[in-house]
Formats: structure tokens, C-alpha cells, sequence
């Protein structure tokens, strides 16, 4: 994928999350809304700040005042009542053409003050865990660098949820944070990996009737022969339970098993907690050091490694 591409990806997703932050879901323009949004992001933000999202809520709102639109769709806690007399002018979402079978687009809005979006908090986060416990931190101030505040916890091993902020308890945002991070404490899925590298990306054969094409459904089990695109080699297919939000972080090359490099890292790898992408991987294993050594490639889990170093941006099979 290219370099723009990438970002426009990236800006897309962000999008996404800014839609949903001021309770709507995909317009129907979305197509117009990004590209416009993609264009002043390109002109106007650092693409490298951690705070892109500000940006990308920014831009949005800047679409929706080229609209003329006065007010907007936001979240409001429940517990504050909404009379009628705060339902105000439509344009905004009549500009974002919300389909009409899309029930967030109900009324529920108020006073839009142009370059704020109206929510107890502007950025919350669930991913941060430490000894069993998530974090769940929000920022009031979009321009806010520091660390946020804790505003509620979840103990993983017994799902309770511990409010460090009321507010967080009819927060509509906020509640979704913490369903969210409730799902994936919860959530576990099967996936097969190679037996070697423990990729994901990995491939079985199958048959196929030679006259009508169609294909013999293998029946896949535990061991099963496959083919491991990553590590390229014939291996075993091993099938194991992860969390359902476990994704490949990057890789590692280490020592092959039963050589004198076992349990050694790659000469080119700066530390045992630097992460890699496959090309950079793929480079090191090029690299046999003094012409015997032998060394395989690893697939990283997120969490399999504390405090990782990112020696790459983007996807990790690039
Ligand atoms: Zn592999």
C-alpha cells in the first residue's frame, strides 16, 4: 500500500471514531465528507502527532460549517434531560445526509459552538492494562498532552467495573469504552498458526473435483499440513485460543531450534523488545552473520513482549 494510502486509511478510521463521538453513524456522503477532510489534513495537520484525531474531528467540523450548519448531533449523558425547546436546526446532519433508516440520526441535539464537540470528554481509551487491571483514561481538553485521568477501572478477573468519575456512568462515550473493553476481556477465538513462526498468515490446500471445479472442503484439525507465507516453509498448522482482540504486533528473528543459536536474537536486532515488520525480518534472515548460523523468523503477539519498541510504522507485513 502506498504512503497516502496508508494515511488516508488512517484519517478514514479516525473519521469513523469522530462520527461516532458526535452520535451519528456513516453518512451517506462519507465519500465527499473524507476527501475534503484528507485534503486539510494533508494542507494543515502534523501527520506524525499523536493527536491526529483532534485534527480529523477538527476538519470534520470545518466540512460541516462550509454547510452552513449551525448545530449538531451530539451525545449528551443520559441523566440530562433533552426538551424540546433544544432541538434546533437540522442542516448540519441534512448536510452529512444521514440515511433516515439509521436510528442515531433520532433528535438529540443541542448548541453547537463551533470547534467543540460537546462530550464530558473528548478522547477516551481502554488499552492500557496493567496486573489484570484495565485503565479506562480520558481527556477533557482535545489539546491536552498529559496523561489523562482515570476515570473507571475493570478488574479482568472479575469483570467489575470501578467508577473513579459518576460522570462515566451516563456518559454515552464513556459506556461504550467500557463495553468495549468488557468484550474483549470476555471475547476468545480459535485461529491456526504456523508451527514454526505462529503467523496466522497461513494457508491450507484443498481439492477440487477436476470436471466441475468444485472444491473438496478439507476437514481442518489440529496439525494439519499448511503453508506459511511469512516464514515460507511447509509446516503444521496448530490450532490455539486467543483473545478475541489478539493481533500480530510484528516480528522478531531469533536462533533456530537445536543450532547454537537457539535461544539467541538476531545480531541485527537492537534488543530483545524490538519489534519488527516482515521486511525488516526478512532482511535479518538474509543475513546468516558468518555464513552457518541459522536463524527463523517469530511472530510477535500484542502483549507477548512488555513495553515493546516499534521499529516500524504501519503494518507489520509490509
Ligand atoms: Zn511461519
Amino acid at each position: 500500500m502506498g504512503k497516502i494510502k496508508q494515511i488516508k486509511t488512517r484519517v478514514e478510521n479516525m473519521l469513523f471514531g469522530a462520527y461516532t463521538n458526535i452520535g451519528i453513524d456513516k453518512p451517506s456522503n462519507h465519500d465527499e465528507i473524507l476527501d475534503f477532510v484528507f485534503e486539510d489534513i494533508l494542507s494543515n495537520a502534523d501527520l506524525t502527532s499523536k493527536n491526529l484525531l483532534f485534527d480529523v474531528r477538527k476538519s470534520l467540523l470545518k466540512w460541516i460549517k462550509t454547510k452552513n450548519a449551525t448545530y449538531v448531533h451530539v451525545y449528551k449523558p443520559a441523566s440530562q434531560k433533552l426538551d424540546t425547546g433544544m432541538l434546533g436546526d437540522r442542516k448540519c446532519t441534512e448536510g452529512l445526509h444521514i440515511p433516515s433508516y439509521m436510528g442515531k440520526a433520532t433528535p438529540r441535539i443541542t448548541g453547537f459552538n463551533p470547534g467543540v464537540i460537546e462530550n464530558v470528554w473528548s478522547e477516551i481509551r481502554n488499552n492500557f492494562e496493567d496486573e489484570g487491571i484495565v485503565y479506562i483514561d480520558a481527556w477533557e481538553d482535545e489539546d491536552d498532552d498529559s496523561d489523562g485521568r482515570v476515570i473507571a477501572t475493570i478488574d479482568k478477573s472479575t469483570r467489575k467495573v470501578e467508577y473513579k468519575d459518576d460522570r462515566a456512568k451516563t456518559d454515552k462515550y464513556a459506556q461504550e469504552m467500557i463495553a468495549e473493553a468488557l468484550n474483549d476481556i470476555d471475547s476468545t477465538r480459535n485461529v491456526f498458526v504456523c508451527s514454526d513462526c505462529r503467523s496466522d498468515n497461513v494457508q491450507y490446500q484443498t481439492w477440487s473435483n477436476a470436471n466441475s471445479d468444485k472444491v473438496i472442503e478439507p476437514i481442518l484439525h489440529n496439525g494439519m499440513d499448511g503453508f506459511c507465507p511469512d516464514c515460507q516453509k511447509h509446516v503444521k498448522l496448530v490450532l490455539l485460543e486467543m483473545k478475541g482482540n489478539a493481533k500480530v504486533a510484528g516480528f522478531q528473528v531469533v536462533g533456530e531450534d537445536e543450532t547454537p543459536q537457539y535461544g539467541e536474537i538476531h545480531p541485527q536486532m537492537d534488543a530483545s523488545f524490538c519489534i519488527y515488520n516482515l521486511t525488516q525480518a526478512r532482511n535479518m534472515m538474509d543475513d546468516n552473520n558468518n555464513g552457518e548460523e541459522k536463524w527463523r523468523l517469530l511472530t510477535i503477539w500484542e502483549g507477548d513482549v512488555e513495553e515493546p519498541t516499534m521499529m516500524f510504522e504501519g503494518d507489520p507485513r509490509n
